[in-house]
């Protein structure tokens, strides 16, 4: 069976991708950091198969022993501090985890190497948001980068690094530029969730207000199930390179919230939403959307989840969720 290592693994993609995994017939082994992490628990009991593996981005030696431990085919680099707005205020923890990080698991790669006939392949998540303030639209492989916050900055020195150890060591390393993705497994703290549980929990009359920043703000949205699947295709090509996976699609935060109102049949949404300057960003991105036909063409890859379908997905979740916590019967 062949084995899969993913760093990140309570997080959204990581607990998408070792389901996607493990259906494909792989032995899924997931890091885990700190001594009692608070969300492993909830993970198991989901997906009892995953071998979890002690280690941490920031510490090169944990590295080295859980890619030891694992004996990995495969390493998905999930692991980040990912959410923009704290990145603005723990900028230095960003950069060390989401940017540094990157670097630590490529050399613990080559310290630990695979089998010389099965190399490991690597597997480095970067985002759209090195486009930041973007240079053209939509935005593509060749794209220059402008990013707008240090999780963009952190970024851009994982994916350069992924690049360039590419060139001098010959490593199977690539990334994957992916536009934001969501779903049910979203953290709370990002502004799709945020929004469909806040939702959720009007309707169920749990909550009477709706806080947001600037809701102009566009994005691509597509479904975090689709992305992970891309993923694990740019690893099982012949040549490792980089690929953009994006919807090509636009939707503003009005839009979302718009939307998810009307998933619970509220039309006058606007009575229990406000915006507060505390949610804009220091620095915004641009329009970002992705021109993902290099994925399309190469990898067959394709999104099959849309964004009215998304939305009704999560809103439907949270308020299950939600319902079942206040002991409401639906
Ligand atoms: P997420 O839900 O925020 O998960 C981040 C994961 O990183 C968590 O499992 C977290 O572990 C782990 N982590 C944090 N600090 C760590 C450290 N020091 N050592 C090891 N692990 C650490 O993120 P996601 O949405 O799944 O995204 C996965 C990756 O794709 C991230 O790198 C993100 O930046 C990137 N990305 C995401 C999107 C998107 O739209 N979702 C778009 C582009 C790129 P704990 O929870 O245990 O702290």
């Amino acid at each position: 069976m062949p084995r899969a290592f993913i760093t990140g693994i309570t997080g959204q993609d990581g607990q998408h991708l070792a389901s996607f995994l493990h259906s494909k017939g792989y032995d899924v082994y997931g890091m885990v950091k700190g001594q009692s992490n608070p969300h492993v628990g909830a993970v198991l009991e989901e997906m009892p198969f995953i071998e979890m593996v002690p280690g941490d981005l920031a510490d090169l030696p944990s590295l080295v022993a859980a890619l030891n431990m694992a004996q990995p085919d495969e390493v998905y680099n999930l692991g980040a501090i990912s959410f923009v707005a704290l990145s603005f205020n723990q900028a230095e923890l960003t950069a060390n985890i989401t940017g540094l990080g990157v670097l630590r698991m490529l050399e613990a790669i080559r310290m630990v190497g695979g089998s010389q006939n099965n190399p490991i392949r690597f597997y480095q998540a970067s985002s759209s948001e090195m486009f930041g303030k973007v240079r053209e639209t939509p935005q593509n492989e060749q794209t220059p980068f402008h990013p707008r916050s240090p999780y963009g900055c952190a970024k851009v020195f994982g994916h350069d690094i992924v690049v360039n150890y590419r060139e001098s060591y010959d490593l199977f390393a690539c990334s994957g530029i992916l536009f934001n993705h969501e779903g049910p497994r979203r953290g709370i703290e990002f502004v799709t969730r945020k929004v469909t549980n806040a939702v959720a929990r009007i309707k169920l009359g749990l909550q009477h207000e709706l806080v947001l920043g600037n809701l102009d703000s566009k994005r691509d949205w597509g479904y975090a199930g689709d992305y992970v699947r891309a993923m694990w295709l740019m690893l099982q090509q012949d040549v490792p390179e980089d690929y953009v996976i994006a919807t090509g699609e636009t939707h503003s935060i009005e839009e979302l919230v718009e939307r998810s109102f009307g998933e619970v049949g509220i039309d006058d949404w606007r009575q229990y939403v406000r915006q507060d300057p505390k949610f804009f960003r220091p620095a915004e991105v641009d329009l970002l959307i992705g021109d993902s036909s290099k994925a399309r063409e190469r990898l067959g890859w394709m999104p099959e989840i849309d964004f009215p379908t998304l939305i009704s997905m999560m809103v439907a979740h949270d308020l299950q969720v939600e319902a079942a916590k206040a002991g409401i019967e639906l």
